[in-house]
């Protein structure tokens, strides 16, 4: 599904470079590489803040943390994603509310979110899924009408930009409260390691955050919240610093495989390749087709005796995970969540794929479905 290999190989010497640059100074923790790369991916991005720390997971906790959001507060995020987004919120004994995505961008209906809007509702995180983002006009008009915080789910989408109505453009995860990252290595951006960040451009914010991620200090051995123990790690933050000047690159590699794939893909009823919203840019975390009348078991072990890898992102609504039933929550309710949950199929996707490879993959797909 990803060529990681190659992709080291390629800036081997500089990587190399960097990791024992970290142990020569050892200055494992909190080295002078953390800053470097926050202010360099600040910089990237535009916007003011960018604090590291150890996974995406962690981004999400500590943001939620960080706005001070209590127990019982209702927190609404997509059905049709990855568990960590509503794990987070559960963990902290606030309230998850699942809405139905839209089936075309994968990602939250914004008319099921204002529905599920109560009075106890403090947040919404949308998850900008498979590299593109969520429909970030609508979700911040509503944010605004009914008082809501926004922590964006950045982790897919890395990177992407989303563009107003107005022509104004942002990077994902610079448009809401809070934006949380991760730097898992199969990321768009990916460490060789765990590694997540947050991005916020509220100054206030920024403290509190570093605060809560850092044992709720202000001042060393002052403890003024509870807090997590969750950095970024040095050696992590100077491979990341080697990477992030290839981003653009990476994500210009991920459209053209994803463009060879949709022309491929174009006049076959039986596929519906990935709807992009005009005007905004998609990365391409994951390039996901949905099967029409196909049998998809049958369809992944043709692919996988060619030798081509596929995945399911994502087999189970959350609405059904165990963990996260609640008896409000039945497939009735997210017809469409649930019937992606059965017909999406993701294809390699990465910055390594050469034309040889490609033609295989869509050759071999193409006799697949039949
Ligand atoms: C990867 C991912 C996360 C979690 O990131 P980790 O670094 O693995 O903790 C959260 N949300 C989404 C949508 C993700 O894809």
């Amino acid at each position: 599904m990803v060529d990681l290999k190659r992709q080291y190989l390629k800036i081997k010497p500089q990587i190399d470079t960097a990791i024992q640059s970290v142990i020569d100074a050892t200055q494992f923790i909190k080295g002078p590489k953390v800053k470097e790369f926050e202010d360099n991916l600040a910089k990237y991005l535009q916007v003011k803040h960018v604090i590291g720390v150890a996974n995406g997971t962690d981004a999400l906790q500590i943001a939620m943390m960080a706005l001070d959001l209590q127990p019982e507060d209702e927190v609404i995020t997509a059905d049709f994603t990855y568990a960590a987004t509503a794990e987070v919120i559960a963990l902290l004994r606030l309230k998850p509310i699942l809405v139905e995505v839209n089936p075309k961008t994968f990602n939250i209906d914004t008319k099921a979110l204002e529905k599920a809007i109560t009075p106890k509702t403090k947040a919404i995180v949308p998850v900008h899924l498979f590299g593109q983002c969520a429909d970030m006009e609508a979700i911040m008009k509503i944010a605004e009408k009914h008082n809501l915080f926004v922590i964006e789910d950045v982790a897919q989408a890395i990177g992407a930009d989303y563009t107003f109505a107005d022509k104004t453009i942002h990077k994902a995860g610079t448009i809401g409260d809070i934006g949380c990252t991760s730097f898992f290595p199969s990321k768009n951006l990916g460490c060789y390691g765990d590694g997540g960040a947050l991005y916020t451009n509220d100054d206030i914010l920024a403290t509190r955050i570093r605060m809560i991620a850092n044992h709720g200090q202000s001042v060393q051995y002052y403890h003024d919240k509870v807090g997590v123990n969750s950095r970024l790690d040095t050696i992590q933050a100077a491979i990341l610093n080697e990477k992030l000047p290839y981003l653009d690159e990476y994500a210009k590699r991920r459209n053209e495989l994803a463009d060879f794939y949709d022309k491929a893909f174009a006049d076959c009823p039986q596929l519906t390749v990935p709807s992009r919203k005009k005007g905004s840019t998609h990365v391409f975390h994951q390039y996901t087709l949905l099967l029409n009348g196909v049998n998809r078991d049958e369809f992944r072990k043709k692919l996988a005796e060619k030798n081509v890898p596929s995945m399911i992102y994502y087999p189970i609504p959350l609405h059904n995970q165990k963990a996260y039933q609640d008896p409000r929550f039945t497939d009735a309710d997210f017809p469409i969540s649930t019937d992606l949950c059965q017909r999406v199929v993701s294809l390699p996707m990465h910055t390594e794929m050469d034309s040889e490879q490609r033609e295989y993959i869509v050759k071999s797909v193409l006799e697949s479905i039949k």
